[in-house]
């Protein structure tokens, strides 16, 4: 371009802008200033700065477009090119941009004559505030760099426009008011109830308030040594797991310590500080690029593994903030809610209850521990929520809505209202069930059902009083090992487990042994690294291989129940001989007990939990040693069907109102009757009422289930006739079809049974 000086180079550029950022003129004048420098720079023939103002990107500043359009030209998000570079936030590069499907003709511009076209969304904080665009005559396709030197660029404007260098402060109120637009997510849900409350990340974010570097090799010194300190942390981690693993899964320790010495990771990150962004807006601008690269990849495991790339990027923030061990548990707001990718039962164990609202995360399913231990807490609780947290900013209200599955992001005033309305609904419910609470849990052909709750941990007592349950079904040791930063001793567990016994005074509790593994995890435990570890070493398998373990607790369970009743049973049982040796261990306990002539239990139950499918093949061998069975659909399903429980792509795949799940459970209870052994379902299948119909269409005769599951579940079976249930699902055990649940829906339908 004739007059034109030659452009100066991304980082002569950056300098450049810095000094129009501090010169005099009004913000149309600057602006305009800006994107001639970038103009020259890309040599682009149009350079143009859309910011979003009242939901709309505006045309700002243009170098080669009609002047006039400036401030007149606007689209919405999603229309034309801008607006679909806006939604989905990601660069488009066209050679022939007129062609494309979604070219938006605006006449007052006169791009006509334009054809390739270059553009990034200019992003602060993750959102998207504005579209940074370069267009070109001839039909040229744009390289690689040329995308990452406008993206750069894009961040330098984002900074100015956030920090009101480029526009007055009557403006940059608009420009950043509009970035906070209200969304709703829809997701899964994982325990119930609705909350309201500030965002708080799981994972902090750190702000990134300076992006052009005043001193180059300083920022490189200063990513350089937070880069050595991010690696000698995540080598402590994997080093020493017993101190600092909480709840970090090793393999993705593995994965960030693979990506905290991949060379082409790191080059890339020199190079962003080369071309003179500090070294914080050079990692954003390399984690801009894996963004870019997840949402493109479809295949689960690469996008897994970006995401541990984007999480690492995170951590190197936190490193170059010089926070290393920043943790969001730590001054925790009295109404958070809080946003993570996925979670660990330890993890969430640590948050103070009573300032933790709900939770959302992007993975995550109901059977997930995670989950169980927030129904336990009765925190709300929607998973499935994906890239939500791209999109929330810290101290953001949240509405976590557990009637709907449903996530609010800066709700609009009517969704805050209607969540009160939720919120007084809920309260009727559970009134309706609290006065329902002396009601005996009688089928209407006048069966008595048993009742019980799961529980775990101390806050659970209470519950047992509130439903009136007939005890508790399975109480799961593990929780009390897991809120704890080291392991308890004896003396500790016995204090417990007589809290427990004497709480529920002549209600039976049912301990369940150490069930740890899988993805309950003890933070001061060496976690054994395996491929699978739902179907690992874990529980009982753990427990028989490493004795030692299992007989302090055995000791401490009889201490505990020493003139009373004890019942305890044993987890992921998969064949009678893990049983017998189990029993052995716990008859050796009685014995050394008796020997020292210290108090022992008046009467020990002694079951199993049936998890494993293996097992119920061996249910005439397994029946005569056991006093009692319990069905853990949980682990079952996932067993049953090869499904990881944990996996949320598989959450909703395969149905417990499955033929082949209600066949088998049909088969099994039918053994347990005949030979006169009750059996309960301890599993979250029983905890929904349908479900739970089918159970006792079925045979069941013993639900246990969280607290919350016992008003609805209860006031479901007071309106069922269970042998007319019976007779029709005598017909469904044989069906081709994915599911009966429709034809179980239509029974309750037809038959009044409340649901
Ligand atoms: C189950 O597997 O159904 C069960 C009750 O045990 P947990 O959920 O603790 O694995
Ligand atoms: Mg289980």
């Amino acid at each position: 371009m004739p007059g034109r000086a030659p452009p100066p180079g991304p980082r002569g550029l950056l300098r450049r802008l810095r000094e129009v950022m501090a010169e005099a003129g009004t913000v149309d004048e600057r602006l305009g200033r800006v994107v001639r420098n970038i103009a020259a720079n890309m040599v682009a023939e149009v350079c143009s700065v859309y910011l979003l103002r009242n939901d709309e990107l505006e045309l700002y500043a243009t170098e080669g477009l009609n002047p006039e359009a400036v401030h007149k030209t606007r689209l919405k998000v999603g229309e034309g090119l801008v607006g679909d570079i806006a939604a989905n936030a990601r660069p488009l590069m066209l050679a022939d941009a007129q062609t494309h499907p979604q070219f938006a003709y605006k006449p007052e511009t006169g791009e006509e004559i334009y054809h390739s076209l270059l553009g990034v969304p200019i992003l602060r904080d993750n959102r998207v505030i504005g579209v940074l665009v370069v267009q070109n005559q001839t039909r040229r396709q744009y390289a690689e760099e040329e995308v990452e030197a406008l993206e750069t660029i894009a961040m330098v404007l984002a900074e100015m426009v956030a920090s009101g260098q480029l526009s007055g402060g009557e403006e940059l109120a608009a420009v950043s008011r509009t970035a906070t637009m209200p969304f709703r997510a829809d997701g899964r849900l994982l325990s119930e109830g609705l909350a309201i409350g500030v965002a708080v990340l799981h994972e902090p974010r750190i702000h990134v308030e300076k992006t052009i570097a005043d001193d180059i090799p300083f920022e490189k010194q200063r990513l350089d040594a937070a880069v050595t300190s991010m690696r000698d942390q995540v080598n402590r981690m994997l080093e020493a797991p017993d101190s600092d693993i909480v709840g970090e899964s090793r393999d993705v320790l593995e994965t960030y310590k693979m990506f905290a010495h991949d060379t082409g990771w790191l080059a890339k990150l020199h190079q962003a500080v080369e071309s003179g962004l500090t070294a914080e807006a050079a990692v954003l601008r390399v984690q801009g690029d894996t963004r870019h690269r997840m949402q493109a990849i479809t295949d689960p495991y690469l996008r897994e593994r970006l995401a541990d790339l984007d999480d690492l990027a995170n951590r190197l923030l936190l490193h170059l903030a010089g926070k290393p061990y920043h943790s969001a548990a730590e001054n925790l707001p009295d109404n958070a809610i809080l946003l993570a990718r996925s979670m660990g039962p330890a993890e969430l164990l640590d948050y103070d209850r009573r300032k933790l609202q709900g939770v959302v995360l992007e993975e995550g399913s109901s059977v997930s521990h995670v989950a169980i231990v927030a129904r336990a807490l009765s925190i709300p609780v929607i998973g499935g929520v994906e890239g939500v947290i791209a999109k929330v900013e810290p101290g953001d209200t949240v509405v976590v809505d557990g009637d709907h599955a449903q996530v609010f992001v800066r709700p609009a005033p009517d969704v805050v209202s209607a969540f009160h309305q939720g919120v007084a609904l809920r309260r009727a419910r559970l009134a309706k069930y609290a006065a329902q609470r002396e009601d005996p849990p009688v089928t209407r052909d006048g069966q008595r059902i048993a009742l019980l709750v799961n529980a775990g941990l101390l806050i659970d007592l209470g519950h047992l009083d509130e439903t009136n349950a007939d005890g508790i079904g399975l109480y799961r040791t593990e929780l009390q090992f897991m809120v704890r930063p080291t392991m308890p001793k004896a003396e500790a567990q016995t204090a417990i487990y007589r809290r427990v016994i004497e709480h529920a005074g002549d209600r039976p509790v049912v301990f369940r042994t150490l069930d740890i593994g899988g993805d309950k995890v003890l933070p001061y435990l060496v976690k054994y690294p395996e491929e699978n570890p739902a179907m690992g070493w874990r529980a009982i398998r753990l427990a028989l291989d490493r004795p030692a373990l299992l007989k302090v607790q055995l000791r401490a369970m009889l201490e505990a129940a020493a003139g009373r009743a004890l019942y305890l049973m044993f987890p992921m049982i998969a064949e009678v001989d893990e049983f017998r040796r189990a029993r052995r261990l716990l008859d050796r306990e009685v014995q050394r007990l008796v020997s020292l002539r210290k108090p022992v239990p008046l009467q020990i139950a002694v079951g199993t939990m049936l998890e494993v499918p293996a097992l119920a093949w061996q249910l005439p061998a397994l029946l005569p040693l056991v006093d009692f069975i319990s069905v853990g659909s949980n682990d079952l399903m996932q067993f049953m069907f090869a499904a990881d429980r944990g996996n949320p792509k598989l959450a909703d795949r395969y149905d417990p109102l499955s033929p082949a799940m209600l066949s088998f459970l049909h088969w099994v209870v039918r053994q347990c009757h005949d030979a006169g052994k009750p059996i309960t379902m301890c599993g979250e299948m029983g905890s929904r009422p349908l479900e739970a119909m089918a159970l006792l269409g079925l045979g069941f005769r013993r639900l246990s289930m969280p607290a919350s599951a016992v008003g609805p579940v209860k006031e479901m079976l007071r309106s069922l006739d269970v042998p007319r249930l019976a007779d029709f699902m005598s017909k469904l055990y044989a069906s081709p079809d994915h599911s009966i649940r429709a034809q179980l829906e239509e029974f309750a339908r037809e038959n009044g049974v409340i649901v």
